[in-house]
């Protein structure tokens, strides 16, 4: 797990708003507002990440990209995430690695709960509205909806091995 969030040297209103998006790891360092969204800035407060294959722990910064993904609105308006996408050398594997947030899933441009609450709405609401509502492409809510239906169904399956396993082990 990941510290509090505890940067005292923001401003009171960056402060606020990284309470207000309630995201791990992440504050918000400046923020912009048009009529119908919300733009904020991240920065992660990890100086560095484990590698997935050694599970070394680097703070040797290769590289960062920005990012911007989608999150659920505020205030009735479209809120962005910029965040940068950094990339870590590991000495022992000599290797790169691109750092994790455990909030958005690997390569998806949305944060989780975003997505989330898209498939939930699709049950009640058909896609055209939520593609008007979120002034999301009716393709991009497709996508979101599929990907959702595929995560959903391999953690029911990883749920229903668990428990084939655990009954065969009573039963030996
Ligand atoms: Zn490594």
């Amino acid at each position: 797990m990941l510290p509090k969030v505890t940067n005292d040297n923001t401003l009171p209103m960056n402060r606020h708003f990284t309470h207000l998006l309630n995201l791990p790891g992440v504050i918000v360092e400046s923020w912009k507002s048009s009529q119908d969204s919300i733009f904020f800035q991240l920065s992660v407060l990890a100086e560095g990440t484990y590698c997935p294959y050694c599970r070394n722990y680097s703070k040797e910064l290769h590289q960062i990209r920005p990012i911007v993904v989608r999150d659920l609105p505020v205030d009735g308006k479209n809120v962005y995430l910029s965040l940068p996408r950094r990339q870590f050398y590991c000495r022992v594997c000599q290797c790169y690695m691109t750092e994790r947030l455990q909030f958005i899933d690997w390569r998806r441009k949305y944060t989780q709960r975003y997505e989330e609450n898209i498939y939930a709405q699709i049950s009640h609401v058909n896609i055209e509205q939520i593609s008007q509502q979120q002034h999301l492409g009716v393709e991009q809510v497709k996508n979101i909806f599929n990907y959702i239906s595929q995560k959903r169904k391999k953690q029911y399956l990883e749920i229903s091995k668990k428990r084939f396993r655990l009954e065969n082990q009573r039963k030996q």
